[in-house]
């Protein structure tokens, strides 16, 4: 347990040890002139790996949080939202709307499939007052990456908000925000950036603001107006306290980033995404989505080879010292997940192979020893 275990989950993600030392500096005043420089600091940053102009806001919560001050911000009751489902994150837009009394329209692809902009296309058409439409750019639950730059590209003509969680693939993917009209973009601490749970990250564009302006917000923790006003006080601060732990945490991280350079740090994702692929498949496994071309580039999905127990497999895994992640919901004990996402190199990637294919040869399953090296050894 612990330190000398290798965390190939799909969040939180294995960290620097410079950054978990960072992590243990002393307090200080959350309103106070070191947090105020720290907190535009990582705000300059985070724009640059958002590709954006736009504003953007630390909320000391979870992903989640970051959904919920998404949708709270833009929708009163009665409002039409568009949610498009393919998964278990993508299923929870749909609920948190519901939540905030919004009138759901559903384009629902198969898990393990992508969304089809031209059904959200469809509704648009139907529809002439859907306020926002919500995307899940990197689906966690299945491996799915979502076509967000078509659906931005049919949602601009009508003049529709668009919300895209990209929590698990921003920083480790494209996901241009500027470039692909995104009005409301989030993302996570303990995925991509590598820093615990706590943090999540959210842009909001000039379209987005009329609208948040406009709307009856029934929300007081992440009234976004509010973020906007307390980062312009000086010094510049958050409503509520922010975690100021985590705020060394991203410092560190967001430097170790930019030092690798952001293109390389999302073409080491994909380096990484391919040998995943190209190693479970060499093992004679079968990936979860429906295509490679919709695989995400920070969370591999491989179906469960047959007659063998999830449970069992992931404990196998784990007692060569590699911990994977199951299936969620409907999914569960159909297959098995690997997160590479944050600090991943190759060398995480080959141990999990490896521990991969020896728990497979342990639980009786018929796999050619070392063939996914080989298979590996091309695309090296
Ligand atoms: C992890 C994740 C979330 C939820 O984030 P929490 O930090 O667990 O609240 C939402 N969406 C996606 C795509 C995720 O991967």
């Amino acid at each position: 347990m612990g330190r000398d275990e290798l965390l190939m989950i799909p969040g939180p993600t294995f960290m620097a040890e410079r950054t978990l030392k960072a992590m243990s500096k002393p307090m200080i005043s959350h309103r106070g002139e070191e947090t105020g420089r720290m907190l535009i600091e990582c705000i300059e940053k985070l724009k640059k790996v958002f590709r954006t102009e736009n504003d953007v806001f630390i909320l000391t919560a979870s992903g989640t949080g970051a959904m919920e001050a998404a949708i709270a911000n833009v929708v009163e009751p009665g409002d039409r939202v568009l949610c498009t489902t393919c998964g278990k994150f993508s299923e929870r837009f749909k609920k948190i709307a519901e939540v905030f009394g919004a009138e759901v329209l559903e384009v629902a692809s198969e898990w393990g499939d992508a969304v089809d902009p031209e059904r959200v296309k469809e509704i648009l058409d139907e529809h002439d007052d859907v306020k926002a439409v919500t995307v899940t750019h990197n689906e966690t639950s299945t491996g799915v990456r979502n076509p967000v730059e078509e659906i931005s590209r049919i949602v601009k003509d009508y003049g529709t908000l668009l919300i895209v969680d990209a929590i698990s693939s921003m920083g480790g993917d494209h996901v241009p925000v500027d470039k692909w009209n995104i009005d409301i973009c989030l993302a996570g601490s303990q995925k991509c950036f590598a820093i615990p749970p706590g943090f999540s990250f959210i842009s909001v564009s000039d379209h987005a603001w009329e609208v948040i302006n406009k709307t009856r917000r029934r929300t007081f923790y992440f009234d976004l107006p509010a973020y906007r006003e307390s980062l312009r006080r000086k010094p510049p601060q958050t409503p509520y306290t922010i975690s100021i732990t985590l705020l060394y945490a991203l410092e560190d991280a967001l430097k170790l980033m930019f030092d690798e350079g952001l293109d390389n740090v999302i073409a080491r994702h994909h380096h990484v995404a391919k040998i995943a692929r190209e190693g479970v498949k060499a093992m004679g496994l079968r990936l979860f989505p429906v295509s490679e071309d919709i695989c995400s580039a920070t969370v591999t999905a491989v179906r469960l080879p047959d007659g063998i127990r999830e449970k069992e497999l992931r404990q196998k895994v784990r007692d060569y010292g590699v911990v994977i992640s199951g299936g969620q919901d409907k999914l569960s004990g159909k297959i098995f997940r690997i997160g590479h996402m944050g600090r991943v190199t190759e060398r995480e990637i080959l141990a999990t192979l490896q521990a991969i294919q020896q728990a497979l040869l342990d639980l009786g399953v018929k796999v050619e020893t070392d063939a996914y090296m080989q298979a590996i050894e091309k695309i090296r």
